[in-house]
This record gives C-alpha cells, sequence and structure tokens, in this order.
C-alpha cells in the first residue's frame, strides 16, 4: 500500500507553512519538525509538531523510529546572505551539517525521496540571463555555497543509493496567501517588505540600493515568484517522485520575467496608494545586476502551473500581510531565516 506520511523540517517557517497547508488539503500525514527559531507555531495549520533542532540527530532520529515515512521535504535553513557572510560556521551547521543529519536518517530509515530548499543564490553573479539550470554554480556568500555543498552531498549520495531527489533553487520569494491566513515569519529586508514597510509607515524611508547597473533604468532586476505557487511546486515534486519513473531533478523556480527595483515600487506605491520616501543608495556588496530564472524546465518536469504570476497580486497579498500584523499587533521573531 502507497504510504503518504511526510517529514518537513522547517514547517512552521514561512515557505514551509504555505506548502504544509497544501500538503494538508492535499491528504498528507505531516510530521513538522521544526526548533521555532525563525518559525512560528500559529503557522502550523496541518500534521503533527515535533519541536525540535536539526543538530539534535538523536531527536530527529527518534521521530524516524516512530513514523514511518515516504518522503522528506527539507525546508529548515538559515537564509540571510549578510548574516551568513558575518557568520559563516553557522550557516555550515545549520544550512550544510543539519541537511547531512536528515540525509543520515534518510539512510537510516529508508527514505528514499527527498525535495530540498535550495536557492538562486547557488549560481553567485550570473552571465546570462534567463539562468538555467545547465549554468555552472558559482556562489558569491557562505549561504549560497552551504546551499550547494547540500545538494552536491544530496547528489553524492543519490548515486550511491535509491534516493530520489528533487533541489529546487528559489528564485525571490514574495507575497502572502491570498486568503491571509499565512504569510511572512519574520521581518525581513527583501525588496517587496521594505517597501510595503515604508507604504505602512513602520520605517520613514527606503532605499534602493545602486542606480548604476547596467539594466534598462539602472537598478537591479530579480524574479520575483508568489509563495504560494513555490510551495505548489513542492508538492508537484512529490507527486512526480512517486512516478515509477521519476529521475532525480534540480529546477528553477521562478517564472522567467523580472521586474526593476523601481519597478516594484511603483507597484507598492500605486497599490497602497502612499507615496513614501525613498532615497538612492550605494549597491549592497555582491549584489548581481539582474537574476531572471529560466523557467521552461520545472514546467515541463513536473507540470508546474503558476497560478499567482501577478506583480499586483504578490504586492497586494504582501501590504494585506503586514496590515494584519499590524492591526494584530502579532510580535514577529528577530531571527536569520
Ligand atoms: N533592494 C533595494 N532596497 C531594499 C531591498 C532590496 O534596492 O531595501 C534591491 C536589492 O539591491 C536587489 C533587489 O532589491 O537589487 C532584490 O533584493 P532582495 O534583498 O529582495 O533579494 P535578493 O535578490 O538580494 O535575494
Amino acid at each position: 500500500m502507497k504510504k503518504n506520511k511526510i517529514l518537513v523540517t522547517g514547517g512552521a517557517g514561512y515557505i514551509g507553512s504555505h506548502t504544509l497547508k497544501q500538503l494538508g488539503e492535499a491528504g498528507y500525514d505531516i510530521v513538522v519538525y521544526d526548533n521555532l527559531s525563525t518559525g512560528n507555531s500559529n503557522n502550523i495549520t496541518y500534521g503533527k509538531l515535533v519541536v525540535g533542532d536539526l543538530a539534535d540527530r538523536q531527536q530527529l532520529a527518534q521521530v524516524f523510529t516512530e513514523h514511518d515515512f515516504d518522503a522528506v521535504l527539507h525546508f529548515a535553513a538559515s537564509i540571510s546572505v549578510p548574516e551568513s557572510v558575518l557568520k559563516p560556521l553557522d550557516y555550515y551547521s545549520n544550512n550544510t551539517a543539519n541537511a547531512l543529519n536528515v540525509l543520515h536518517c534518510c539512510q537510516q530509515f529508508g527514505v528514499n525521496k527527498f525535495i530540498f530548499s535550495s536557492t538562486a543564490a547557488v549560481y553567485g553573479q550570473p552571465t546570462d540571463n534567463p539562468i538555467t539550470e545547465a549554468t555552472i554554480p558559482d556562489p558569491l556568500n557562505p549561504y549560497g555555497s552551504s546551499k550547494l555543498m547540500s545538494e552536491r552531498i544530496i547528489r553524492d549520495y543519490a548515486l550511491a543509493s535509491d534516493l530520489k531527489y528533487v533541489i529546487l533553487r528559489y528564485f525571490n520569494v514574495a507575497g502572502a496567501e491570498v486568503s491571509g491566513s499565512l504569510g511572512k515569519t519574520q521581518p525581513a529586508h527583501h525588496l517587496i517588505a521594505a517597501a510595503c514597510d515604508a507604504a505602512l509607515g513602520k520605517i520613514p524611508k527606503m532605499s534602493i540600493f545602486g542606480t548604476d547597473f547596467d539594466t534598462p533604468d539602472g537598478t537591479g532586476i530579480r524574479d520575483y515568484i508568489h509563495v504560494d505557487d513555490l510551495a505548489r511546486a513542492h508538492l508537484d515534486a512529490l507527486i512526480y517522485l512517486d512516478r515509477s519513473d521519476a529521475t532525480s531533478q534540480i529546477l528553477n523556480c521562478g517564472y522567467g520575467q523580472g521586474y526593476s527595483v523601481r519597478q516594484v515600487i511603483e507597484k507598492v506605491k500605486q497599490i497602497s496608494g502612499v507615496d513614501f520616501t525613498v532615497i538612492e543608495a550605494a549597491r549592497r556588496a555582491g549584489d548581481p545586476a539582474c537574476v531572471i530564472a529560466g523557467a521552461d524546465r520545472i514546467t515541463e518536469i513536473l507540470g508546474w502551473k503558476p497560478r499567482f504570476n501577478d506583480l499586483d497580486l504578490i504586492v497586494q497579498t504582501a501590504l494585506d500581510w503586514e496590515k494584519k500584523l499590524i492591526a494584530n499587533a502579532q510580535p514577529v521573531k528577530q531571527a536569520i531565516h
């Protein structure tokens, strides 16, 4: 009989919690393993929560002993580029060594389907856009390196075992669930979050980091993907790995379309109706000019169909979520993920 019990590490976080909801709605039986360092237990809409740290391999193994998992979705990680530069060892511990712990448990307990949260940061400074999965990874910071090292561990282990994996390389994730029940779980300094904060008066002004890039308006271009489309990619990956002809895959997650910083800020001003103050500042270290996903492969392999490829909707849901947080005065954890 087909099992459908899934382990979701980091299920209380931003992308994990959106995916968890879709998995729950699709009828999967879920166990979430999360240390709640950056996630929020209120975001766990389905499944059983085990509060634990991935560094604690004994506790993790105990969870594998108690549940007969069919697959693991490994989200739990630290995700701040500047923080990774300051604390590289923390990133290699939390992202690389902990991924290794999860894989050891997969090996010990015979779990052979693995879905991994990776990042466009593995590509570093791309020379060509859109960036396809054939591009040789060359990360610029410990965050990207920690994820690429995990990818290589997964790949090498799969070559030596019957593990099949889908590695999803996320581009710029943004927005919140359309119903307004889920959103990001911690303060972020990403562009759309910063612009929403400025529009809502949480910060007095925002900065454009770099106006001298080689792009049409001089500002950085990114591929913004709605969090629920990204969540759906995980469900599609799980369904794919159930197929008898499934093979291991590395897939970009984006829309294949980019917006500049100025375009995004204009959109947030238009949708919020607030003409907040924007100042032009120097480039951030290591920021590439343009990062757009070559996104054909995920559609082709997984049959992924994005439903929210709409910057208006991404911005509207992000704004609605921030407004809700203000209205509820819900404390958001100061943390890294
Ligand atoms: N950015 C900006 N002001 C901000 C935050 C970001 O100008 O307050 C720019 C950043 O330099 C980059 C783009 O917006 O060109 C996207 O940055 P973000 O931090 O959202 O994601 P990243 O692409 O760095 O992962």
